[in-house]
């Protein structure tokens, strides 16, 4: 029998995970001839999550449960949840329902009838959510698909569902700065995509501030492109072209109508600029260097407490 492995990660979800396991169990009446896993990753939460997950263990032995020594993020609790996954289909899924489980099944067909490797989810609305987020959240999408080479769609989820075989091919990238949307589209393999309309969370909080999306962004840039270090070099030919014509300017101009000393203010504004240019370029290569010290280091993505396995 076939196994579809279901990845949630959990960050203080105590109000969501029993509605999610109820939907679930609804949702895989559908399947026949499928066994489900549900691999629960609590990912450092602060409330009753880890106790509810073990609740639900204790009734069920479908659910698995990985948890983590402290909040290590949503990246990293997908990561560990891939690497957990038995199953020859796994998906990623929310705990908040957000990831409609009731799509599922399409996914699945989609899979198994028509020959793709890998299904994903883009929202087409983004209702319900500030409208300064949804703005810079398209600004982030435009931008980085004109720096990388790989295809970002905008409103894609982290939900999908794929074979073990892309499954594997995500685990290999082992780095540390993960930037999921950039690491599936890296893969390749054939992927479906199916739209749906934005479902508000069920129960509790987003967790996503947006200082913290913000610094996300910033991941998925630096992750999937080098244009930000080009653009430093770029900006560097730019300016000693334009200082050549203004040094040649100025020769002439001292030799034909001699050397009145002027000019002080342009020149204090061109120095600042030029200054502002310098350290916005030493900054861009402060951010990729620091990603690399990251990586160098090969700190682990991260560290569990406990399993299932234990018990
Ligand atoms: N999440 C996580 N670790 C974190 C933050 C979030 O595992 O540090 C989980 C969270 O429990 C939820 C999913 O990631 O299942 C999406 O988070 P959320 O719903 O807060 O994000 P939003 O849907 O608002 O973008
Ligand atoms: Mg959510």
């Amino acid at each position: 029998m076939e196994k579809i492995s279901v990845i949630v990660s959990c960050y203080n979800e105590e109000k969501s995970i029993p509605l999610f396991y109820e939907e679930m169990e609804r949702v895989s009446k559908d399947f026949e001839n499928i066994e489900f896993e549900y691999i629960f990753v609590n990912d450092g939460s602060k409330d009753e999550t880890l106790n509810v997950i073990k609740e639900l263990r204790s009734k069920d032995n479908k659910v698995r449960y990985i948890s983590f020594s402290r909040n290590f993020g949503k990246e990293a609790a997908m990561f560990a949840g891939l690497e957990a996954a038995e199953g020859d289909y796994v998906t990623l899924m929310d705990a908040d329902l957000q990831d409609p489980p009731k799509l599922l099944k399409e996914m699945f067909d989609a899979i198994k009838n028509e020959g793709y490797d890998s299904v994903a989810t883009r929202r087409v609305t983004r209702k319900g959510e500030p409208k300064i987020r949804s703005f810079f959240a398209r600004m982030f999408y435009k931008l980085i698909n004109k720096v990388t080479d790989f295809e970002m769609v905008d409103g894609a989820r982290d939900y999908r569902l794929m074979t073990k075989q892309v499954k594997d091919a995500i685990i290999s990238m082992k780095e540390y700065n993960r930037f999921s949307k950039g690491l599936c589209s890296f893969v390749g393999f054939n992927t479906k995509w199916i739209e749906y309309e934005n479902v508000q969370r069920v129960a509790g909080e987003t967790k996503w501030s947006f200082w913290k999306l913000f610094k996300y962004a910033l991941e998925g840039i630096t992750a999937f492109s080098t244009a930000p270090l080009a653009l430093a070099s770029i900006m560097g030919i730019l300016f000693c072209l334009i200082s050549g014509l203004f040094i040649a300017l100025i020769i002439i101009k001292t030799v034909v109508f001699g050397d009145p000393t002027s000019g002080w203010p342009s020149m204090v504004c061109i120095m600042i600029f030029l200054g502002g240019v310098q350290l916005l370029s030493l900054g861009v290569i402060g951010q990729y260097l620091s990603k690399t010290y990251l990586e160098v280091k090969n700190r682990p993505i991260y560290i569990v407490k406990e399993t299932e396995k234990k018990n």
